[in-house]
């Protein structure tokens, strides 16, 4: 090679070279574990967590079903199979959402009931590192032949679960029960190569943690393998025959190439969350591109008012857009938390506000709700309107909410800053404390709020670094429209404007991103105080959305309220709500665990006392917050409140 060519290739591998190293990412995440949270709204509901929530799972898993025992059959290598054949992965959330909480909410007696758990998960593995109790315990000469029978999935909740118990604990035996089973895939799967489609996604983000956690470039590679086998046919004849439907699946064209979301909500959620995970390691653009298109399919057509995605029951997912049914609205639990983990990942790889603003409005209404403020009873489905017959359940057959709501609330701190060398991004207005490394020095920020509540922040500095640094304050979306995209549009206006002080003083500062930026050398005691007025704001929808077809909805901040029976005479389908109605906000301390309502006058109609007529009166009507529904037993409920004569439903 002569010499002039030589060093143009060595220039050309050093730029390929810099340009892999210069990940998409812009932002790092802030782990929960370095968070202490404050908030008297969200340190109720983690508390609820740590003891009621945690203590039924564990009821569950252990006593009330087979879960325990099945492992413990499966280490004796004889026994029947109870329940279905993904119920491992449930066990492994329960000890990820322990993890958890036993940082914040240390509790000795669950850290040994657990440990004892771990012991005979360990037992149960096969010495190639095989572990599922299902194939085990019926046919081991039948593993890995049926894409669709979730063993990588538990798998991939097993490698989370290693990995929180170890960060919280320092315990190592699960973590490494974990890897010898994502060695024994890659080896089965990766290096042999050998064609397979995960029937439900999880692993890929899961062995993106696990690379994260141990540096191996092994595991990012066999994330990103997963995600490739997509879209190449390999599952025909597997998967695509139990559901007739590559679209199911998200397996009809490769992932670059997909433009639509399709299918089953939770396995498109997990599925896009990882593949975000490898894009910001690899920079991997056609990932990124792909995913802001079928972000903008989700929002801008496919998501409910209240964050909950995948409209249908058939399939536990998507449907055709526009198609949002409000009373058989299935949105599961587990696909809110999905949302909140995409849309976290879009806004590490671009700092943008809209993701976040997705991420909170799933959070605060169609995630939460699939708690009940007791902590002991659960959503599987979330639907926006019901005919008093819904009602929260202990547990489910299919036991993936639970623990999955549990896991979210437990490790919340993930969700509220994120920061670069520079920067740090306060997310969502969370009361909390915190030290961020910033290089090698930390900025410390104490953040006090009145959200969801009231809108007034105040952040002081704690710890400054000895530099400038820029601090982004998030504009919530919601002072401008409900949601990004047109599917949903205030109708009143609103006066609020979003302003900021430092000191006392009116702050300039630079709006980027939906982030209010302002830069400066912080001092220690410096006090940030934020408005972001909430008042109530009545929403419609596109007209494409027939079912919301002369409808409105109410927020008030981050919150999406309904109206249910119990403060309305027992009823909510017999009210036409005046275009623009007079609101009253009232805080309420002993309803609901105290929670903002919302009153004002509709007109009521009513059965007659000879039930031979109908009268219509003006009457005052109370709205609750969205999550905060069907605490009080099973009552009628309604989101979307009617403006004409609708669906009426009148009892004498
Ligand atoms: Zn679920």
């Amino acid at each position: 090679m002569k010499k002039s060519n030589c060093l143009l290739l060595t220039a050309l591998l050093l730029v390929s070279f810099s340009r892999a190293q210069q990940s998409l990412q812009k932002l790092y995440p802030v782990n929960y574990s370095q968070v202490s949270v404050t908030d008297p709204f969200w340190k109720g509901r983690m508390q609820t967590v740590a003891t009621s929530t945690i203590s039924t799972c564990v009821l569950y898993t252990e006593n009330k079903t087979g879960r325990i025992r099945n492992f413990e059959k499966a280490a004796k290598g004889t026994g029947k199979h109870e329940g279905i054949y993904y119920d491992d992965s449930d066990v492994y959330k329960a000890i990820e959402a322990i993890a958890y909480s036993l940082k914040n909410h240390p509790d000795p007696q669950l850290e040994k009931n657990t440990d004892s758990w771990i012991d005979k998960i360990a037992a149960a593995q096969l010495p190639d590192g095989y572990l599922n109790t299902f194939y085990v315990l019926t046919d081991i000469s039948k593993r890995w032949s049926d894409m669709e029978k979730h063993e990588d999935y538990c798998a991939g909740h097993l490698i989370e679960a290693g990995i929180a118990y170890y960060n919280t604990t320092g315990k190592d035996r699960l973590l490494n029960t974990a890897i010898r089973f994502a060695d024994h895939i890659d080896s089965t799967f990766r290096k042999s190569n050998r064609n397979w489609v995960s029937g439900h996604q999880e692993i890929e983000l899961a062995l993106m943690r696990l690379f994260h956690h141990t540096q191996q470039r092994k595991y990012l590679e066999l994330a990103q393998w997963f995600l490739e086998q997509r879209g190449h046919g390999y599952g025909k004849g597997v998967i695509w025959d139990q559901w007739k439907d590559p679209e199911y699946c998200q397996d009809k064209v490769p992932l670059k190439q997909q433009t639509e979301i399709t299918g089953h909500a939770v396995r498109a959620m997990y599925m896009y969350t990882g593949a975000a995970d490898v894009a910001a390691v690899t920079n991997d653009d056609g990932y990124v591109k792909a995913m802001h298109t079928i972000w903008k399919d989700v929002v801008y057509r496919n998501m409910y008012i209240t964050g909950g995605i995948g409209a249908q029951g058939k399939n536990e997912g998507f449907g055709v857009d526009y198609d949002l049914p409000n009373e058989s609205a299935y949105c599961e639990t587990c696909a809110s938390v999905g949302m909140v983990f995409w849309n976290q990942r879009m806004h590490m790889l671009t700092g943008d506000g809209k993701f976040i603003d997705v991420l909170e409005r799933s959070l605060y209404n169609a995630a939460l709700d699939g708690l009940s403020l007791s902590g002991d009873r659960f959503f599987y489905g979330n639907p926006l309107a019901s005919k008093g017959t819904d009602q929260r359940r202990e547990w489910f057959g299919t036991a993936c909410c639970p623990s999955n709501i549990a896991r979210l609330i437990a490790s919340l701190g993930n969700y509220i800053y994120s920061y670069d060398d520079n920067s740090v991004w306060v997310n969502l207005f969370i009361g909390s404390e915190i030290t961020i490394p910033m290089q090698k020095q930390s900025m410390g920020l104490s953040l006090q709020t009145g959200h969801p509540w009231k809108g007034e922040t105040t952040i002081s500095i704690t710890t400054a670094p000895k530099k400038q640094t820029q601090l982004k304050i998030r504009m919530p979306g919601w002072l401008k429209e409900p949601a990004p995209g047109n599917l949903y549009r205030y109708t009143n206006s609103s006066t609020a404007k979003f302003e900021v002080t430092v000191n006392g003083k009116p702050s300039a500062y630079r709006e980027e991103n939906g982030y209010a930026v302002i830069a400066r050398v912080w001092k220690k005691g410096d006090l940030i105080a934020i408005n972001t007025p909430m008042q109530v704001r009545t929403i419609n929808s596109r007209a494409e959305l027939k079912q919301n077809d002369k409808r409105i909805a109410l927020q008030f901040g981050p919150m999406v309220y309904c109206i249910e029976g119990p403060d309305n005479n027992d009823k909510a389908w017999n009210f036409i709500v005046p275009e623009q109605p007079q609101f009253t906000v009232n805080y309420e301390p002993q309803l609901l665990n105290g929670v903002n309502t919302i009153t004002f006058n509709a007109n009521v109609m009513e059965a007659g006392n000879n039930g031979k007529t109908i009268t219509s009166t003006l009457k005052s009507l109370k709205a609750i917050p969205y999550y905060s529904w069907n605490n009080r037993g099973a009552h009628e409920m309604q989101v979307w409140l009617p403006t004409v004569v609708k669906e009426v439903k009148i009892n004498p």
